[in-house]
């Protein structure tokens, strides 16, 4: 039997909701998880609604008293045990993103790795997760880190198992417990983590609840016991997730959309033209496009720009476009139909605003009938058209020409997001300053995508609150308790 075969038949036929280290039994209505690339039928998820929320809370409530209790090597423990589970079980939780989304099996499989990089990385971290204290009149104060209590976390559906992780990794690591929404389009591998949970984890520390995000995800954010959101999708729905946290008062975070400039400056090493080349490429094309940091405004200087748009035309242009379930770097197709037409809308939309360079077609991939594949597509075109002001989350480039340096900073930072951005120049006073001028959560200087462990992550602007990936992360899923010691008693104020 092969990979993908395997991987088809290990899945059940129909997901209720993971609560209290149990799936639960589906009664009310489902919804379909739909191979994206051939259509096929993988499963049936459980419509969840406000009776499942009450019960995930319920049992993570309940958890909580216990787990915020437990040390930090325990936490890392089971956070460790839970990257190796998934190490043993990458390849069948990889080839079931790719069925699910439509990613090629080389992209899905970097997911996995970091996914696995982030639950060891916390495991880490909860161990050097630590107060501060300071020596007071006859006594010292001593400010400790406290969990919040009940996290309730919502995750799209582009990198599902890297989401996972990022979500809930650092609350558990902080002593947290969570109730999980995923997404509608990408519910298999992260319900299928369930399974590995259940034998790790004490029963109602993590509880996965699939569903739609006006249903179950309104009923998560709502939940008066829901003690601290986290969220990761469009600034669209973070801005609703933000109001009922505000409702509610509970502390929100927020990884949201982004559309980030790449610049290139004329002093490049001509020897790195074709890596610069190549990982502009990548910038743009990684996981299709669908991805909220991807390289998607390419700002790049008069003085190189017809050779490098030729490399860059070529590039674009080798780029296999193809069954995802097949081996090697590819682009797969859209994870959904409604993406399709979105990103279609978008080409149409750039074929009449802007100059069309490569792709701008939709492409038949055999064996793949319901797929929405796109050739590689590039534009040039200047920062003011829609194409480069609104997130696609597609195959497609937004080339403009620069060469005065302060009106080229002005458009890098003249959009609504500030995300990701990428710089690549051999003058170091020029990408110091640029870096520092950029109005962006990451900078990378000569390599994009240069995600490293323990590297904060998250948006400037609409792009979001607070920063995931790191030790900072940590702080964002406790709040501080002060506790003040003395020895002896101050003189009296009013009994003398
Ligand atoms: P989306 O906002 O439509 O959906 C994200 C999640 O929110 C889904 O689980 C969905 O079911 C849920 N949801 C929808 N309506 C809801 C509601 N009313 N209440 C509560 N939950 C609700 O986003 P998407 O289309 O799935 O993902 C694409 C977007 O996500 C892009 O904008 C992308 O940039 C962003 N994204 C950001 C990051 C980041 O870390 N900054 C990472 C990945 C994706």
């Amino acid at each position: 039997m092969t990979e993908v075969s395997a991987a088809r038949k290990s899945l059940s036929k129909v997901y209720g909701a993971f609560i209290d280290n149990e799936f639960q039994p589906v009664s009310g209505s489902t919804f379909p998880a739909v191979a994206a690339a051939s259509g096929e039928h993988l499963a049936d998820i459980a419509r969840c609604g406000s009776s499942e929320i009450d019960a995930a809370v319920a049992s993570a409530k309940a958890a909580f008293a216990m787990w915020k209790t437990r040390v930090p090597e325990e936490r890392a423990e089971c956070l460790n045990k839970l990257a190796d589970a998934i190490e043993r079980e990458a390849p069948r939780l990889t080839t079931i993103d790719t069925l699910d989304i439509g990613r090629g099996l080389w992209e899905t499989g970097i997911d996995h790795a970091i996914a696995m990089q982030q639950y060891r990385y916390f495991a880490a971290a909860a161990l050097t997760h630590e107060g501060f204290g300071r020596p007071i009149p006859n006594g010292y104060m001593l400010a400790k880190r406290e969990p919040y209590g009940v996290c309730g976390q919502i995750i799209p559906w582009n990198v599902p198992a890297i989401m996972t992780a990022f979500k809930i990794a650092p609350a558990v690591a902080a002593g947290n417990t969570v109730v999980l929404k995923p997404d509608e389009n990408a519910s298999l591998s992260t319900l299928e983590l369930g399974r590995l949970i259940a034998e790790i984890f004490p029963p109602g520390v993590i509880n996965i609840v699939p569903g739609l995000g006006e249903e179950v995800g309104a009923a998560l954010t709502a939940h008066p016991d829901v003690t601290k959101l986290a969220f990761t999708g469009s600034s669209e729905v973070g801005r609703i997730v933000s109001q009922a946290g505000a409702n509610r008062l509970v502390p929100v975070s927020l990884e949201l959309g982004g559309k980030s400039p790449n610049i290139v400056f004329p002093d490049v090493d001509p020897a790195d033209i074709d890596a610069i080349v190549d990982n502009v490429t990548f910038a743009s094309m990684y996981c299709n496009g669908q991805s909220c940091l991807a390289g998607t405004r390419l700002f790049l200087h008069d003085a190189i720009y017809d050779d490098f748009m030729q490399r860059l035309t070529a590039s674009m242009k080798r780029i296999r476009v193809a069954d995802p379930t097949s081996q090697g770097p590819l682009l797969g197709c859209l994870v959904s139909e409604t993406q399709g037409r979105r990103v279609q809308s978008y080409i149409d939309i750039g074929k009449k605003d802007a100059l069309l360079i490569t792709g701008g077609n939709r492409v038949e991939v055999a064996g793949c009938d319901a797929g929405w594949f796109f050739e590689p597509t590039v534009f040039e075109t200047t920062n003011d058209t829609r194409i480069a002001q609104e997130e696609i989350f597609g195959p497609v480039l937004s080339v403009i020409r620069w060469s005065d340096y302060e009106k080229m900073i002005h458009d890098a930072n003249n959009v609504r997001y500030g995300l990701a951005s990428g710089i690549y120049t051999t003058n170091l006073k020029a990408a110091w300053e640029t870096a520092d001028r950029l109005q962006a959560g990451n900078v990378w200087i000569n390599n994009y995508f240069n995600l490293a462990a323990g590297s904060p992550f998250g948006g400037f602007k609409e792009s979001g609150i607070g920063s995931e990936f790191c030790h900072e992360t940590l702080n964002m899923y406790t709040h501080l308790k002060a506790i003040t010691v003395q020895t002896q008693m101050n003189p009296p104020w009013f009994s003398q």
